[in-house]
């Protein structure tokens, strides 16, 4: 079997979905890899890298298996081969067309996003690794912004004092915008509304915002709050936001439009200078003034919503989710090389979402 990687067409993104180093693995598995030229680019990765560790560069598009970080689009989708198994972020929920394209093509599309969060799937979780780069590229962002220094400094000039860093939701991209907030020298707290994570926010040295509401729904998830709880926690986040120099927002219930945390009237109340990095942009994002893909300057407050972080973190963003992606493929492709989908695994018949029918019936 072949495995193409693609070269990413959507404006900005620099991913790629393999590295070098992935090559031979994948080689031990009977599988060989075809790359399309240019597609590594991006993330500093030259066609001879991937020659050099075993690669082909040729039409990827071909390929058995085809692998891609952005879902492709409708006229991409036309080039995979009749029985082409597609593996990446396709958006399952939101690129109808596309999908629809894909069960016409007759090809077996499997989306990453839409791995059930199981443990044994914890190595395959792009959403977790890339929220991982996304969180901490968050911060970087914010203290670019922020006409302030992150860390206390005592100097001959006098002492300044540590930056306050605000995350809302300590999921993954929230806890380690935390650790990284913490790591630049700031005074970082860290708010959700499962209580379960304050233990969590702690560990990461960060201090914890405790408002009074608790919203765990189905399977220890957020549940989304009632119009009475989230006026109640605007309310009480007004407040609070007020003594912070920088908030980044992630607070996501997974299907549903992303929360609005901060109101209009909150980011008046914020000081001069201060800084919001909304990263729920992509689902319309958890700040009432925030403009998805844009920065904006409102109450003298920048706000800034951008939508593709791990793009902009190319080289570690590829390499792991490179490796979930190997792993996913690893459970797809047996020990001689041979396809094997097993639609009773629960992993296999979660990501499928194009191409399924035929096995599961
Ligand atoms: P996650 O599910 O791990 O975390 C989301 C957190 O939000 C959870 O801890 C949840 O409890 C919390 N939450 C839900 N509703 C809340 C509410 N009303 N108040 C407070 N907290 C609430 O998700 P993640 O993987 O960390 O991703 C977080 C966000 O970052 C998502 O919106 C995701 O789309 C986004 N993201 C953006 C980029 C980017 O480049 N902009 C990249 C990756 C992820």
């Amino acid at each position: 079997l072949t495995v193409g990687v693609v070269k990413e067409t959507k404006p900005g993104e620099r991913r790629v979905a393999l590295v070098p180093t992935l090559v031979g693995r994948l080689a031990r598995r009977g599988l060989r890899v075809v790359i399309e030229s240019g597609a590594g680019e991006g993330a500093r990765l030259a066609d001879e890298v991937f020659e050099e560790a075993g690669a082909e560069i040729g039409d990827a598009w071909a390929a058995d298996i085809v692998l891609t970080v952005s879902p492709p689009s409708v006229a991409d989708i036309g080039k995979l081969g009749e029985s082409a198994v597609l593996a990446g972020f396709l958006a399952p929920l939101t690129n109808t067309e596309e999908l629809a394209a894909m069960k016409k093509a007759g090809i077996r599309a499997f989306a990453v996003e839409s791995i059930p969060r199981i443990s044994r799937a914890q190595a395959m979780d792009a959403l977790s690794s890339q929220a991982g780069v996304a969180g901490y590229r968050a911060v970087l962002l914010a203290a670019q912004r922020l006409p302030k220094f992150f860390p206390m400094l005592t100097t001959a000039a006098g002492t300044v004092p540590p930056a306050k860093v605000l995350v809302l939701g300590a999921g993954v991209a929230g806890l380690q915008a935390l650790a990284t907030a913490k790591r630049l020298g700031a005074q970082a707290t860290g708010y959700d509304v499962r209580p379960e994570v304050a233990e969590q926010v702690r560990s990461v040295g960060a201090s914890w915002l405790d408002l009074g509401i608790e919203a765990v729904g189905e399977g220890g998830y957020a549940r989304e709050l009632t119009e009475a709880e989230r006026e109640e926690q605007q309310r009480r986040l007004t407040e609070a936001t007020t003594g912070f120099d920088v908030v980044i927002t992630t607070a996501l219930v997974p299907g549903r439009t992303a929360p609005t945390l901060v109101t209009a009237e909150a980011v008046r109340g914020m000081r001069a200078g201060s800084v919001i990095v909304d990263m729920a942009g992509e689902t319309g994002g958890n700040c009432e003034l925030t403009e998805p893909g844009k920065e904006i300057v409102a109450h003298d407050v920048t706000i800034c919503s951008p939508l593709n972080l791990p793009a902009e973190m190319p080289v570690h963003a590829s390499e792991l989710y490179g490796r979930n992606l190997t792993e996913l493929l690893e459970l797809l492709v047996n020990a001689e090389g041979e396809l094997v989908l097993d639609f009773s695994d629960p992993i296999v018949s979660g990501a499928c979402v194009a191409g399924a029918d035929e096995e599961v019936r």
